[in-house]
């Protein structure tokens, strides 16, 4: 384990700067949001950011191909291929599992090449959670808030912030930054690591079970009537699944330039009415079904198709988000027996 004094952190940053593109969160306005290192920002203390680290991974838009159509001619320019190497500092222990729940999706064949290369060419720094917010229930997923994955973890104390290595990728990493950190023992790691472990067990949503839920669960589940009743106040905005860290749908568009075409891909969300829209029709006619589809797929249908495994963890952005107040938790405790 390395360490470095709190008061050499922008250093650390600005060597990190110096060979890759390095995010950090700041704050801003509109919350904590990662950007681009440039030697003048400051590290956010907030928990988390507003919007996932995903957009690293799996942007908001991207180009996928252009191609010119000329007569019964196309030419098709490559599409990007090849990406620069980035670091991502900061993450929490939420934000890198959701990574894990997305590249079962994307390197699941037939891979995604633009996502693959992109989690090929970033390394992922995350930070230990020590005051965890009431909206916080990664622990109902199995996720340690204290003790997060990535490929160096980071825990930040009063007056340092301590490197643990976990991958070969971050241990190159860590060890390119030597000449600036210290080794250390772990005993403030592990002081800070019992007593967020106590935090969390306070948390109003300490408790909450997802054992109902799960793999195989979709008859249980699919016809309740309740879905009815809890989905009338959903307004069908989408923001809940634009802020989440897992939701995975997108569309793919072509933009003629007058020029060329652009196609590119858009994220999606399935609370929206013309997210199943298909040349005979649409398969989900009402918001009912569509606000069900969002559930049923983080709570069964990925744990169906992924060694049980949830398509949540637990950030709490939804909660924090959604303009009438409803998320997933109200869903578990609705329709899974929750208090
Ligand atoms: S659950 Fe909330 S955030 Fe999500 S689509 Fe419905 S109203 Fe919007
Ligand atoms: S469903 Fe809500 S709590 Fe779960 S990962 Fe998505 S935004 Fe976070």
């Amino acid at each position: 384990m390395r360490k470095i004094s709190l008061d050499k952190l922008n250093q650390l940053f600005a060597e990190i700067a110096s060979k890759n593109s390095l995010y950090i969160p700041v704050d801003t306005a509109a919350g904590a949001k990662y950007e681009k290192y440039d030697g003048t920002q400051t590290m956010s203390d907030a928990l988390n950011t507003t919007r996932s680290a995903k957009d690293f991974f799996f942007p908001q838009t991207e180009n996928l191909v252009d191609f010119k159509v000329e007569g019964k001619n196309i030419e098709i320019k490559e599409p990007v291929n090849e990406y620069e190497d980035f670091v991502i500092f900061g993450a929490r222990a939420c934000d890198v599992k959701s990574f894990e729940i997305l590249d079962r999706v994307f390197l699941a064949d037939p891979v995604d090449n633009f996502y693959k290369n992109r989690r090929e060419h970033g390394v992922v720094v995350s930070m230990a959670c020590t005051k965890p917010a009431e909206t916080c229930f990664c622990g109902t997923f199995g996720i340690d808030a204290a003790a997060p994955a990535g490929d160096i973890v980071c825990h930040k104390t009063a007056d340092a912030v301590y490197f643990d290595a976990k991958t070969d990728k971050g241990a190159k990493l860590l060890e390119s930054l030597n000449a600036l950190t210290e080794d250390t023992d772990s005993a403030a790691v592990d002081a800070q690591t019992a007593q967020t472990r106590e935090v969390l067990k306070k948390l109003p949503l300490a408790g909450l079970d997802a054992s109902a839920f799960g793999a195989d669960k979709t008859m249980e589940f699919f016809n309740r009537p309740e879905w009815q009743t809890i989905s009338e106040s959903c307004l069908g905005c989408g923001t809940c699944t634009f802020v989440c860290p897992t939701c995975q749908c997108y569309d793919i568009k072509d933009f003629n330039t007058g020029n060329e075409v652009k196609r590119y891909r858009c994220w999606d969300s399935c609370m929206y009415s013309d997210f199943t829209k298909m040349a005979h029709g649409n398969i989900r006619n009402s918001q009912v079904e569509r606000f069900r589809q969002r559930f049923m797929h983080k709570l069964v249908y990925y744990p169906t198709n992924n060694e049980g495994i949830f398509g949540c963890v637990g950030c709490g952005r939804c909660m924090a988000k959604c303009p009438v107040n409803m998320n997933i938790v109200k869903v578990m405790r609705k329709l899974g027996g929750n208090k």
